[in-house]
């Protein structure tokens, strides 16, 4: 699961802990991008990004953070990434998680179609995204239509190519709002884990509007 995590709250540890249940899946990679090409860049060093994951791991053996695209100095892209995980690792079958409005921009993504030769991606429900004809990208419905499971089961014959949407509820949160709420002094803590939260506490993290890291 890729992502800015800047910061990472409950909607992504929901997210990750909802399909790992419902897909029954192994373990989680979470993949903070770091120079994104499609989107600003992050209002935090990637190293405080990582470390926020990190922080968010703790205690749940399933779940990691993998840094590649933090240590890299190129740009990033989930296409790279992920053949790189692919190759790297002793798993069979890969799954690329996304939230609605993620899966909505994938014909924005670099190599996106080559994206179903490498996993099946699993799409989570976002509080204020809808999947219509009238939000999908025609290439994209095409592929829906194509692809398109009504269960994990319908997964497992294949290695990659299948797409899933899962309707689970997740917190109506975004990293967006929790620094908005930062920059405000209001409570943050009911969306993050508490660790993430003294950690943006003790380093006085998303204080000041426009502040800008490049990669570190
Ligand atoms: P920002 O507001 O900075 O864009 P964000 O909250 O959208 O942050 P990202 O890091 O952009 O978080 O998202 C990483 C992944 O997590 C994406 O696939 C996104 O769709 C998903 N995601 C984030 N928040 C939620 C949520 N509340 N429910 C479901 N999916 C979510
Ligand atoms: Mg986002």
């Amino acid at each position: 699961m890729g992502g800015m995590f800047d910061p990472v709250h409950d909607g992504h540890l929901q997210l990750a802990q909802q399909v790992k249940q419902l897909c029954d899946l192994d373990e989680i990679l979470l993949v903070p991008c770091g120079l994104p090409v499609h989107r600003p860049r992050a209002h935090t060093p990637s190293a405080a990004r990582v470390a926020m994951l990190e922080l968010a791991c703790r205690g749940k053996e399933w779940l990691h953070v993998d840094p590649r695209e933090c240590l890299s100095n190129g740009p990033s892209y989930t296409y790279t990434s992920l053949t790189a995980i692919r190759a790297g690792q002793r798993a069979s079958i890969f799954h690329l998680l996304l939230g609605l409005d993620a899966f909505l921009s994938l014909p924005t993504w670099y190599r996106w179609l080559d994206l179903f030769d490498l996993a099946h991606i699993v799409v989570v429900a976002r509080p204020g995204y809808e999947l219509t004809q009238a939000t999908l990208d025609p290439v994209l419905q095409l592929e829906l239509e194509k692809r398109r499971v009504r269960c994990i089961e319908d997964c497992k014959d294949s290695a990659a190519g299948k797409i899933l949407v899962l309707n689970v509820s997740t917190p109506a949160i975004s990293s967006t709002e929790i620094r908005d709420m930062l920059r405000n002094q209001r409570d943050i803590s009911q969306f993050l884990n508490k660790d993430v939260a003294t950690y943006i506490r003790t380093h006085k993290l998303y204080q000041q509007r426009g502040v800008k890291f490049e990669i570190n």
